[in-house]
């Protein structure tokens, strides 16, 4: 028999949480584990915690962590599979978008040894704005044609994971996490199972779609060098033209000595133009030293108030 780690971030979850608990108990009941959870309170502003601590009371393989303040999705992440100790671990939202049922197979094809995490993808976003829907299918497109990681698109971060795969990912101590990547990066067989999107059970998402814009383009600053790159192209095209234009001053002052200088009007345009691009450039370089300067402060990447 194995022992399961479940990992569940959770943030102002009061009303998913005893749900949560109550589905993913059932399908357990069936299944050959020893389970233990590992649900970490994001700094709720709600009762989270006060309902987590009732599942402590009522089942001591509850265990719980709670930050101080909100640290992330991320971070919380990251606590969780530290603190789990299962050979199995399986991390999943507690809002019900990773349906319980799909445990037992996500066990069986684990167990064949065949796989060293078994992952879930959405298939359709039912449900979500055509809008969010747009932006993260060019979010993957973008990444996956920079980065030499893959990101599967649709993929979630529900996935049973051996502990040798999550021994790998919490060998990654870097502050700025995108798990998406951080999981294909560090490699190993992951087998993914489709399905179609499931609207939460209760409470709403607190992941607008600036949040979520952010989120992209920081998981393409940590995945990517090819921003740097560009600004680099842009460098040399500028150059090469500005030659050219060169040339054809010189030329024409050749063959039309009389010709005077005009055009102070295209003059400003060009200026204003090249200014904008060592702008663009430099905020781009500005973008990667910001995060150099967090990684090597060096603080850490949450903080526990309370941990049972
Ligand atoms: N979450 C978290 N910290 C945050 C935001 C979200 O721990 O700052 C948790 C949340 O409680 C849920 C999971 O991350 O279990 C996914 O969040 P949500 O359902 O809001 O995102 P979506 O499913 O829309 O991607
Ligand atoms: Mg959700």
């Amino acid at each position: 028999m194995k022992n399961l780690s479940i990992v569940v971030p959770c943030f102002n979850e009061q009303e998913t949480v005893p749900l949560f608990y109550a589905a993913t108990q059932k399908v357990l009941q069936k299944m050959p584990v020893k389970a233990e959870y590992w649900l970490v309170d994001d700094g709720s502003k709600d009762n989270t915690l006060q309902e987590i601590k009732k599942l402590h009371q009522e089942n001591p393989a509850v265990h719980y962590i709670s930050f101080s303040r909100n640290f992330g999705k991320e971070s919380a992440i990251y606590a969780g599979l530290k603190a789990a100790t299962g050979d199995y671990i399986v991390l999943m939202d507690v809002d019900l978008q990773d349906p319980p049922e799909f445990l037992p197979k996500m066990y069986r094809l684990l167990q064949t040894g065949k796989y060293d995490a078994v992952g879930c993808r959405r298939v359709d976003r039912t449900g979500e704005s055509k809008f969010k829907s747009f932006l993260s299918d060019q979010f993957y497109k973008v990444i996956n044609k920079i980065s030499k990681t893959e990101i599967v698109p649709g993929a979630r971060d529900y996935r049973m994971m051996t502990r040798q795969m999550v021994n790998a990912v919490l060998s990654m101590p870097e502050y700025s996490r995108f798990s998406k990547g951080i999981f294909s990066w560090v490699g190993f067989k992951t087998k993914y199972l489709e399905y179609h999107n499931v609207e939460r059970v209760a409470g709403k998402t607190d992941w607008t779609t600036k949040k979520l814009f952010k989120y992209a383009l920081s998981g393409i600053a940590d995945f990517s060098q090819a921003p740097l790159d560009l600004s680099v192209w842009i460098g040399i095209i500028s150059f090469i033209l500005s030659i050219a234009g060169l040339i054809f001053v010189i030329v024409r002052k050749i063959i039309t000595p009389s010709s005077s200088i005009f055009g102070w009007a295209s003059l400003v345009s060009i200026i204003l133009l090249i200014g904008g691009i060592q702008l663009l450039c430099l905020g781009i370089i500005g973008h990667y030293v910001g995060r150099i300067y967090l990684q090597v402060k060096n603080r850490p990447i949450y903080i526990v108030k309370e941990k049972k």
